[in-house]
Parts: structure tokens; sequence; C-alpha cells
């Protein structure tokens, strides 16, 4: 089983008036330092602040009546978690959302302030997980995970449409990498409507999961580490259903960067772009300022969110943090 061009088509139809049209600017800074149009996806913009509203808004309206009736659960450091909020409370239905204590304090709020039930369990997402499995089991809740599931990954991929809508002639487009949700999403939407355009994911180095699972040929599990990009933290799942194989056929290649790299891309959307950006957010700059990947023609970023602790970011900025451990010096 795979989500193909048609389901990403079927999701736009869904979604369609519940999650914004996001623009995608030409930067004239990145274009003059890589000497080709460099575009910005200002999915940052997107309502909750984050892409994640795409899948989750697909999913929970796909959903029958009685799974409605039931109410939907998911781990999530963060963005997810925020989606799913919002997108269930939009329909009226119940929402638990289960996270790890490496969630930052700003996304945590954002989660409690639109209704849902929050837990906090363990210091990892897989921890998160068991919570989840729990409540499945014992009180009949809906799992919706946040990348490896059909409806989750058509939802994401329709931001793909949009930008091949929107840069039709775009050689290469740079996707924020984690759980692969989006990145699968993203390039089954456009390897169906342009094979030759090249989509490659970016990671921080820090807990690279999908990078070391493509490396190894299975999903494997990596320790996972503070880094500046936190949205980008957790394993794929060992047991992974869809997005390890997606990645793997569809991904052109993948690229690590740095947490001294993800701050410059921070800043660098800050000061040049004069765009708020989370970690995860940046790596599409933070990779083409440093060099990786070396692109040819017209290239898209996404900046795929924006849910950045403000404390944070101002010493991003100001060049006094380049890690995420620098937070609570
Ligand atoms: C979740 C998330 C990602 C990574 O998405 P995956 O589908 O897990 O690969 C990237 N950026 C932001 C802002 C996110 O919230």
């Amino acid at each position: 089983m795979t989500v193909e061009l048609k389901h990403i088509r079927a999701a736009r139809e869904r979604i369609a008036g519940k999650v914004e049209r996001t623009a995608t600017v030409l930067s004239q800074s990145l274009s003059d330092r890589t000497g080709g149009p460099v575009y910005l996806k200002l999915e940052h913009h997107q309502t909750t602040g984050a892409f994640k509203l795409r899948g989750a808004s697909n999913a929970i309206a796909a959903l029958s009546a009685d799974e409605k009736s039931r109410g939907v659960v998911a781990a999530s450091t963060g963005n997810h978690g925020r989606a799913l909020a919002h997108a269930a409370k939009l329909e009226g239905i119940r929402a638990v959302i289960c996270m790890s204590k490496l969630v930052s304090e700003n996304k945590l709020d954002a989660i409690r302030r639109l209704g849902a039930d929050v837990r906090i369990v363990g210091n990892s997402q897989d921890d998160a997980q068991q919570e989840v499995d729990r409540l499945v089991a014992e009180e009949g809740l809906v799992m919706l995970p946040p990348f490896d599931h059909p409806d989750i990954i058509a939802g994401q991929g329709t931001l793909g449409l949009e930008i091949m809508e929107q840069v039709p002639d775009a050689a290469a487009v740079l996707v924020p990498l984690s759980g692969g949700g989006l990145a699968a999403g993203v390039a089954a939407a456009i390897k169906g409507v342009s094979p030759n355009t090249k989509v490659i994911g970016i990671s921080m180095a820090r807990g690279a999961a999908m990078k070391a699972s493509l490396d190894a040929g299975r999903p494997v599990q990596v320790e996972e580490l503070p880094t500046l990009a936190d949205s980008l933290g957790g394993g794929i799942g060992l047991d992974n259903q869809l997005t390890f194989a997606m990645c793997r056929d569809l991904l052109d290649d993948v690229v690590l960067l740095a947490e001294d790299e993800i701050a410059a891309g921070i800043r660098h959307a800050y000061g040049q772009e004069r765009e708020i950006v989370e970690g995860a957010g940046a790596v599409g700059i933070g990779a083409l300022l440093a060099g990786k990947p070396s692109t040819n023609g017209p290239t898209v970023l996404i900046l795929s969110g924006r849910n950045i602790d403000m404390a944070l970011h101002r010493r991003i900025v100001c060049g006094e943090a380049a890690t995420a451990t620098e937070r609570v010096a």
C-alpha cells in the first residue's frame, strides 16, 4: 500500500476551506547566493503555525461517524498535536494528545488552549506512543499518528500540489524530514505531476532516524537528542508501514545539518526574509547556506513551521545561541 497522486487530489477536495493555501515567494537573498531562483513556500503561515493541519484535517474528515464519536488520540512533539486539537475542535470531537517531556512549554500551552486533553509521558516519542496504545485498547479512542498513516500523508501531500502550481518549473524541492509524512506526501505529489523534479529531505544530524533507516535498508532506532529542530525529533517506528518505503523510493537524497547550520537558517529567515521560523522550518535555508545540496535551477524550500519559543528565537537571532541546550544557559 502506498499513497498516490489520486489520494492527494482527493485530500485536497476534502480539506478545501479548512486549511490555508499558503504563498510561495522568491527569496532574493538566497537567489543571489546560489545563482538560481530560490523560492520559499511560506507554510509556517498555515493555521496552527505548521503544515500538520493538512494531514490532521484530512484524517479527521475521513473518519466514520462512529469513529468521530469515540474521539482521536496521538503522540506528538507538538505541531501534530496542535493541528489535531484544532481540527478536532472544528468537528466538535474529543482529542487526547500524548507527548514526551522534551516538548517545549509554548507548544504544550497552545494545545491545551485548543481544548485538547494533554498527557505528558516519559522522555521520548516512543514512551508517549505507549500511552496512546493504552488509550486505544482501553478507551476505544482512534489513533491518528503524526506521519505513518495514509490520510495524514495524503493531506501533507497537498502542499506538493500547491508548489507545482506556484513554481511549475521547479527543479528541486527541499523538504524538512523527520518521520517522513511530509516528505512522502510531497514527493508523491511532485513526482506524480513532474517526475524529473528532485525532492530532497533535510534532517538534523542529531538523531536523524529516517536517514539512519534508509542507510540500514530497514527502520532502525536512533537516540533522541535535544536539537534546535525539535519538531524533527523522534523515531520512524520499527514497524513503519508507509513512510519508510515511500521515502526510500521517492526521495532523491537526504542531507543532514549540524546545529549551527540550523541556527544560521533561523537567523537568515529573520534577518533577510523577515520571517520567524522554528528550527525544523529553517533546515531548507540552512542547507542552502551550507552549500548542501548543490542545486541546479529553480529551487523551492518549504518553511514548514514557526512554533519556536520566542526567548530561544531571540537568542539565536542575536547570535547568542547555536544549540538547543544553550537555551537553559
Ligand atoms: C512534523 C514537522 C516536520 C517533519 O514532518 P514529518 O512528516 O515527521 O517528516 C517538519 N517541520 C515541522 C515544523 C514539523 O512540525
